[in-house]
Order: C-alpha cells, then sequence, then structure tokens
C-alpha cells in the first residue's frame, strides 16, 4: 500500500494517515512531523526551516525532498507507506515519482480530503497540540481532560505558532497556489480519489477504509 493524502491543512490528513499506518501495518511519513522534529532537535536544516515554518510558508522543496528520500530507504517502508503533508508542490510530486521508479514501485493512490475554508480554519484555530508526544487536541471538539494537559503524557499543550490566525491564512493561500494543482496533476494519472474529510474522525475513517478496501489490515 503506497498512498498520498492530499488536501489543505486541518483536513484532518495527519489524524487519518496515523490511523491507517496503525491499522494496515504501513509507515506514516510526515514531512511537517520530520520538520518539527528537526526544529526541536536544532539541527541545521532544522533552523533553516523555521522561520519558513513559523510563518506558514513551505519549506524549499530541496530541502524536505531530501527528508523524504531518506524515510523512503528506511525498511519500515518496505511493506507499504502513507505519505502525509507531502507532495506539497509539482517539482515534488515529479521527485517523488522519481524515486520510487528506480526502487521500482510506485503510487497505489491519492486521496484528496475535501473541507470547506470555513471548517478548516475552526480546526486549526482550535488546535493544540503536546510539544512532547506530537497529540493534538481541540478547543471545543476534542479537549483535553485535564485544563491545556495533554492526555498522553501529561505536558502543557501549546498552539504551534503556525496555527495562529495570520499563518491559517497565509497556509491556506500557499495551499491554493501551489499545492492544489497537484490535484489534477494526480487526476490525469488516475490516481485520484476524492473523500469528504468534514465529518467526525471515526465517520471520515470507515469512508477511508472503504476505499482501502483491497488492502488487508494487520
Ligand atoms: P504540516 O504539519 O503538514 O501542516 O506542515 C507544517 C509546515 O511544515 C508547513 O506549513 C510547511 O512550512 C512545512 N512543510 C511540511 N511539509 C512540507 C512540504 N512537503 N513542502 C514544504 N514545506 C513543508
Amino acid at each position: 500500500m503506497r498512498l498520498v493524502f492530499l488536501g489543505a491543512p486541518g483536513v484532518g490528513k495527519g489524524t487519518q494517515s496515523e490511523k491507517v499506518a496503525t491499522q494496515y501495518g504501513v509507515a506514516k511519513i510526515s514531512t511537517g512531523d520530520l520538520l518539527r522534529e528537526a526544529v526541536r532537535a536544532q539541527t541545521a536544516l532544522g533552523k533553516d526551516a523555521k522561520s519558513y515554518m513559523d510563518q506558514g510558508r513551505l519549506v524549499p522543496d530541496s530541502v524536505v525532498i531530501g527528508l523524504v528520500r531518506d524515510k523512503l530507504s528506511d525498511p519500515s517502508c518496505a511493506i507499504g507507506f502513507v505519505l502525509d503533508g507531502f507532495p506539497r508542490t509539482v517539482p515534488q510530486a515529479e521527485e517523488l515519482g522519481g524515486v520510487l521508479l528506480q526502487r521500482n514501485v510506485r503510487l497505489d493512490r491519492v486521496i484528496n480530503f475535501q473541507v470547506s475554508r470555513e471548517d478548516v480554519i475552526k480546526r486549526l484555530s482550535g488546535r493544540r497540540s503536546c510539544p512532547k508526544c506530537q497529540s493534538t487536541f481541540h478547543v471545543d471538539f476534542a479537549p483535553p481532560q485535564k485544563n491545556d494537559r495533554c492526555d498522553r503524557c501529561g505536558e502543557g499543550l501549546i498552539q504551534r505558532s503556525d496555527d495562529k490566525r495570520e499563518a491559517i491564512e497565509t497556509r491556506l493561500k500557499v495551499y491554493e497556489e501551489q499545492t492544489s494543482p497537484l490535484i489534477s496533476y494526480y487526476d490525469q494519472k488516475g490516481l485520484l480519489t476524492n473523500l469528504d474529510g468534514s465529518g467526525g474522525v471515526d465517520n471520515v475513517y470507515q469512508n477511508l477504509t472503504k476505499v482501502l478496501a483491497p488492502y488487508k489490515t494487520v
């Protein structure tokens, strides 16, 4: 199973890819998570990426492509993978195609999660994240049990700088201009499936599993 999850920020790609990775035993590759990890570890790459990320702009293609290339050579990706948040530009998609071709494999499906702009803004602006274990919550839709503390590890929750209003606007604009052309790019290759991402997490997952019916869970 080799999948790409496509869609605007806040459509639920991260949550759904986590569930698919666990249920189907494949690797989840999230470029956002990999970049945040590099920022936390204060690597040279992380220091370069931070200012782009804080503003909601895309990190240069060459940087993310390098990260994904490394990750795809990991044995954990041999059975399959879900790419969450990559590719985000046509050049990234071209590079991905090249890397997979070198490995003699191909993408099975690209799932395009669709949620209205209004809902995406609500989801992102209310999101709270755990800086330690990366769990996410929502002030209205999925509040933590104890005020502002992570249910999983107890760490204090934060609002990511790119989940603040101004950065959200930039991220949505960047999505429209640079990422949304991938919808027709993958449609032309016959790989695209549109999925309504507007319901609750379990409801969306149920519809997703129908698309993934040919694959076995672990
Ligand atoms: P995400 O968690 O997927 O919303 O990503 C958070 C931020 O990381 C984005 O707003 C970008 O700054 C950066 N980022 C993640 N994936 C990519 C990518 N494929 N290309 C460029 N920048 C990315």
